[in-house]
């Protein structure tokens, strides 16, 4: 198998694109997507501080990989969400990744900060564990944000996760969720951190192949708390689509992206004033972080 660019050997074949590309070509190929998705979506740009979400996973460190390739001016945020053994290799994963590349790195440890990891937060609130473990993350992004003057949070987010929450969100007609799926959520005004998903054009599996050609160390386990089995069943799904047909992924989410409405979406909930406990942005007058920590017994 031969690349299609230069005719040395490949090492990935890319059937949506009907290529093979060897390794150089490759990595042209993945900072090029990623380059399009950024100026083609008005995310960001040099002049601006980026703030990049790093779970430890292959997804985020591979985003921070490439914006300091392509020159963006970024840190690291890595949020400890004090989950044993999972939390620990996922920290040490990214605090070695940014020491071994002199990168800046904010780390928010859970436990330090509220006496308790994400799991007993969800317990003791009666919670389901993904859904506190969301509502804590969106929030933490959006306040060290803006206290530390980033106008902008990237996340990992790739095509396969956004084509699977939109086929969940399009079966179950979730219409004020679509509205969220826009890789870039404005800042509306600078009252809220811009949020944007620069690998949205990246299937998984590219992701999992420029990781491994670029020898970025990543923790390969999923949380062990891990997502819905739905969100899994629609990933399978789609991956059994796109082997039938490939660049129904692409198709299915890009061409959702070309609808009017989804290029105007805020992630800003509308008539927003300081929460009364943190002072955070809120619709209502205590924020949804602070009703959950409200309900953890001191
Ligand atoms: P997930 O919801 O686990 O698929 O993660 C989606 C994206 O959220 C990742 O690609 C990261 O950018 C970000 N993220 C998830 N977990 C963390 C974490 N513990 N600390 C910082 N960012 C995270
Ligand atoms: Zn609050």
């Amino acid at each position: 198998m031969k690349c299609r660019q230069c005719q040395k050997s490949a090492v990935i074949k890319m059937e949506r694109h009907n290529t093979s590309l060897c390794g150089g070509c490759f990595n042209l190929y993945v900072h090029d997507q990623v380059d399009r998705a950024i100026t083609e979506q008005k995310m960001f740009d040099h002049g601006e501080q980026i703030l990049v979400a790093i779970s430890g996973g292959k997804d985020s460190l591979a985003l921070w990989d490439v914006l300091i390739k392509l020159g963006y001016r970024t840190a690291g945020l890595h949020l400890d969400l004090g989950i044993e053994a999972y939390s620990e290799v996922s920290r040490k994963k990214v605090e070695t990744f940014a020491a071994s590349r002199g990168l800046d790195l904010i780390v928010h440890p859970y436990k330090e900060a509220y006496g308790l990891g994400v799991i007993e937060i969800a317990e003791e609130t009666a919670r389901p564990a993904c859904s506190a473990c969301g509502t804590m993350k969106r929030y933490h992004f959006n306040r060290i944000a803006m206290e530390r003057g980033f106008p902008v949070v990237a996340t990992g987010h790739n095509l396969d996760d956004e084509a699977s929450r939109l086929l969940g969100n399009v079966l179950q007609w979730q219409e004020e969720y679509l509205e969220k799926q826009s890789p870039v959520l404005s800042d509306e005004g600078g009252t809220w951190a811009r949020k944007v998903k620069p690998l949205f054009r990246l299937a998984e599996r590219e992701i999992a192949a420029y990781s491994i050609l670029n020898r970025i160390d990543y923790i390969v386990d999923e949380c062990p708390m891990s997502k819905g089995a739905k969100m899994l069943l629609y990933k399978d799904i789609l991956n059994r689509l796109e082997e039938a047909s490939p660049g129904t992924k692409h198709k299915f989410y890009l061409g959702f992206l070309k609808r009017p409405r989804a290029a105007t979406a805020t992630a800003k909930p509308v008539d927003l004033h300081p929460c009364q406990s943190c002072g955070q942005p809120t619709p209502g007058a205590v924020c949804g972080f602070c009703r959950l920590m409200q309900r953890v017994t001191p």
